[in-house]
């Protein structure tokens, strides 16, 4: 089945899906994205994902592309006109295509949107999960604007690659303090050795993820104790467990650290109840 993408009003083969070369987005990565989880033949924490694309839109002064329900339509038309039932739905909204300048372009210009789904392995997710992933500490580069989800990911590009050329899966930034700011494209967490969860607080240095707040409401209904504070790269060497938190991984058990060992070196049994109950506290809409 050849896969449909959603470009400007219209849906097209994914092989012929094409914005312009003065889109904004190609030219100055002006523009924001949002990337929901498809579980199960639904679409996950749609509300959230959108009003978090408003907050994007809002800080860069773009227009939404179209109406909120409208978008939402979409989604749910690229995801079932590319019969994914388990993988993710993208949207890109960038400040539209005009003459190659700095400056904002007129009023007239339209922004511009894309959406495309893809399938994913829920089986080779469970065995990612069962394994655990290996990440690599990278120094924090990034703007301080890390709240906005733009499609500036030149750092993050970066900061995964490094830690891909060393056989990790996933980079966590550490600030000018020594604290771990997130993932190169999730939020970071770990559980001390008294039991306690610690992910970073979402006021500064991190974007405010979804599956963050999920994990967040589902560590409360659990009673389990937990802090958001910043924590140190040392603390995570010396943690019970870590994991990451992201649409594209759910929670993902993190086993190494730099190449040293963290716990027990095997997925830890917060992160892996996490897993297993996180779609319980999700919104789910059946495509
Ligand atoms: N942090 C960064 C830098 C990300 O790019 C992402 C997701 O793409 C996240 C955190 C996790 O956010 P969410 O749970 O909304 O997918």
């Amino acid at each position: 089945m050849s896969r449909i993408a959603y470009v400007n009003g219209q849906y097209v083969r994914h092989a012929d899906a094409a914005v312009h070369v003065e889109d904004r987005g190609y030219q100055f990565a002006d523009g924001v994205y949002e990337v929901c989880e498809v579980w199960q033949g639904k679409i996950v924490d749609v509300p959230r994902h959108l009003d978090r694309l408003g907050r994007s839109l809002n800080e860069l002064r773009i227009d939404w592309p179209m109406a909120r329900n409208a978008v939402e339509f979409v989604l749910h038309q690229v995801v079932r006109r590319n019969l994914v039932r388990n993988g993710l739905v993208y949207i890109q909204v960038t400040r539209g295509v005009s003459k190659r300048d700095h400056f904002f372009p007129p009023a007239h210009v339209a922004p511009s949107i894309v959406v495309t789904a893809r399938s994913s392995s829920p089986t080779a997710a469970k065995a990612q999960a069962e394994q655990g992933i290996s990440v690599f500490s990278y120094p924090e580069n990034r703007w301080p604007r890390v709240d906005i989800k733009t499609v500036a990911l030149l750092p993050n590009v970066l900061a995964k690659q490094n830690a891909k050329e060393q056989g990790g899966k996933e980079a966590w930034y550490v600030d000018a303090d020594g604290n771990v700011t997130e993932g190169g494209s999730t939020n970071a967490w770990i559980v001390t050795k008294e039991g306690v969860l610690v992910t970073r607080p979402a006021e500064s240095g991190i974007l405010r993820g979804i599956t963050r707040a999920v994990v967040l409401d589902l560590v409360q209904k659990e009673g389990l104790t937990f802090e958001e504070r910043p924590f140190s790269l040392e603390e995570a060497f010396d943690a019970k467990e870590a994991f990451v938190t992201a649409a594209t991984t759910v929670v993902m058990p993190v086993t190494r650290l730099d190449g040293r060992i963290i716990g027990n070196g095997h997925p830890g049994s917060v992160a892996t109840r996490l897993r297993e109950l996180f779609h319980t506290a999700t919104d789910l809409q059946a495509v």
